[in-house]
C-alpha cells in the first residue's frame, strides 16, 4: 500500500452500537440493514458480524442479499427491503432464504400466481403511511392482505412502513404516521414493523415486532441538528498521509478557483484524498479534519486526489503524517453538515480507490 488512504472500519462498535438498539427496543426483534454495502461498510463483513444477533438482514435488492449468501452469511433471512424486481427473483426466495417485501399490485400478482414455492413463504407487506413511495394505501393494502391469506403461497405476513421525516423531532408527522399505521393495522393479528434509526432512537412508539435500524449501526446520528450522540460509538475512521508542507504569504491563493485566499502568512499541507476517493468536493473551506492531535480546517475546493488543510497552528507537521478525514475525532455528522449533506451519502459514496481495514 503506497497511498494510504485507508478507511479503517471497527466492528466491535458495529456490535456496540447493536446493542444500543437492543437497549433502547429490547422487545423487538432488529432487522439490521446492510444495504448498499452496508453504507459502505463492506456488507459481507458488517454481516458477519451482526448475523448471529440479529434477526434479519436488510438489503435493497437481491444481488445483494446473494452476494451475502455466497460469502456464508447464512444464518439469517435477508429480507428485500423493495422486494423483488423482475418475476424471474421468485425462484430465488426460497433457494436462498430470502423474504420479499411486497410493495406494489405487481409484485403481489407475482407471488399469488408463482407455482414454485415446495413450502409457503414468510413475506412483508408495506403500507404507505406517510413516505409517498412505496406500498400499498388505505383499501389496497386491505385487500392486499386478504388476498395473501387466501394464498397458499404465503406462510407467515409482517405489516411494514417507513417514517417519512422520523429525524425532525418537531414535526408531528411521526406521530401522525404511527396512528394511521395503527388504525388500519391493529385489527390484524401479524407482526409490525416501522422503526428506522431515528423511530429506535426517538419514537417509542414505534417500536413493534420488529425494528430496522441502519445509520445508528454504523455509529452515525440520523438528527442532522443532533449530531453528537455519546452512546453511538463512531465505526469507520477515514485517514491519508499528508504528502507537502508549504508556506505562503498573505494573499497568495490556494487550489482551483483561487478558492481560499490566504488571510495571513500560513502553512498549508496537501493531503491524499479527494473527490476520487468520495471525499464530497461540496465540502467548504472551515470543514475540519484532525491531525498530531488537533483540529484543523480544509482551506481550499476538494480535487480529485487532493484536498489542501491549514497547518499554521498544527504542532510540528511532517509529510506522510496522518489526517484523519473523520472518525473518532471528527464526527462525521459535522463532515456532512460543512458538505450540506447527510453521513449516509458520505459513507456510500467512498469508492473503491480506498483501502478498506477491518479491526
Ligand atoms: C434504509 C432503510 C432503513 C434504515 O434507515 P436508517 O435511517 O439508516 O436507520 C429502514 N427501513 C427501510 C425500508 C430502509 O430502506
Amino acid at each position: 500500500m503506497a497511498r494510504k488512504c485507508t478507511a479503517t472500519i471497527n466492528l466491535s462498535a458495529i456490535k456496540k452500537n447493536y446493542l444500543y438498539v437492543k437497549s433502547l427496543a429490547p422487545k423487538s426483534k432488529v432487522i439490521a440493514v446492510v444495504k448498499a454495502n452496508g453504507y459502505g461498510h463492506g456488507a459481507i463483513k458488517v454481516a458477519s458480524v451482526l448475523e448471529s444477533n440479529a434477526d434479519i438482514l436488510g438489503v435493497a435488492s437481491i444481488e445483494e442479499a446473494i452476494e451475502l449468501r455466497e460469502s456464508e452469511i447464512n444464518k439469517t433471512p435477508i429480507l428485500l427491503m423493495e422486494g423483488i424486481f423482475e418475476e424471474s427473483e421468485l425462484a430465488l426466495i426460497e433457494k436462498h432464504n430470502l423474504i420479499p417485501t411486497i410493495c406494489n399490485s405487481l409484485q403481489l400478482k407475482w407471488i399469488l400466481n408463482c407455482h414454485k414455492f415446495i413450502k409457503p413463504v414468510n413475506v412483508f407487506i408495506k403500507y404507505d403511511s406517510g413516505m409517498g413511495r412505496l406500498g400499498f394505501q388505505d383499501d389496497e393494502f386491505i385487500s392486499a392482505i386478504n388476498s395473501l391469506e387466501q394464498s397458499k403461497n404465503i406462510n407467515n405476513i409482517t405489516m411494514m412502513t417507513h417514517f417519512s421525516d422520523a429525524d425532525n423531532l418537531e414535526s408531528d408527522s411521526t406521530l401522525a404516521q404511527i396512528k394511521d399505521f395503527e388504525n388500519i393495522a391493529n385489527a390484524r393479528k401479524y407482526d409490525s414493523s416501522l422503526a428506522n434509526s431515528a423511530g429506535v432512537m426517538e419514537w417509542s412508539k414505534s417500536h413493534k415486532d420488529y425494528v430496522r435500524p441502519g445509520i445508528m449501526l454504523y455509529g452515525s446520528s440520523p438528527f442532522s441538528n443532533k449530531p453528537h450522540i455519546d452512546k453511538l460509538s463512531p465505526v469507520m475512521s477515514l485517514s491519508s498521509p499528508l504528502t507537502s508542507i508549504k508556506n505562503f504569504k498573505a494573499g497568495q491563493s490556494i487550489g482551483y478557483g483561487n478558492r481560499y485566499i490566504c488571510k495571513n502568512d500560513m502553512k498549508i499541507g496537501v493531503v491524499a484524498i479527494g473527490y476520487g476517493d468520495g471525499y464530497p468536493r461540496s465540502a467548504k473551506d472551515g470543514t475540519p479534519v484532525f491531525i498530531n492531535g488537533v483540529k484543523t480546517v480544509i482551506a481550499g475546493k476538494v480535487s480529485m486526489d487532493m484536498i489542501t488543510i491549514d497547518l499554521t497552528n498544527v504542532p510540528e507537521p511532517k509529510i506522510g503524517d496522518s489526517v484523519e478525514l473523520f472518525g473518532d475525532n471528527v464526527s462525521v455528522d459535522e463532515v456532512a453538515h460543512c458538505c450540506n449533506t447527510i453521513s449516509y451519502e458520505i459513507f456510500t459514496q467512498i469508492t473503491q480507490r480506498v483501502y478498506k481495514t477491518y479491526v
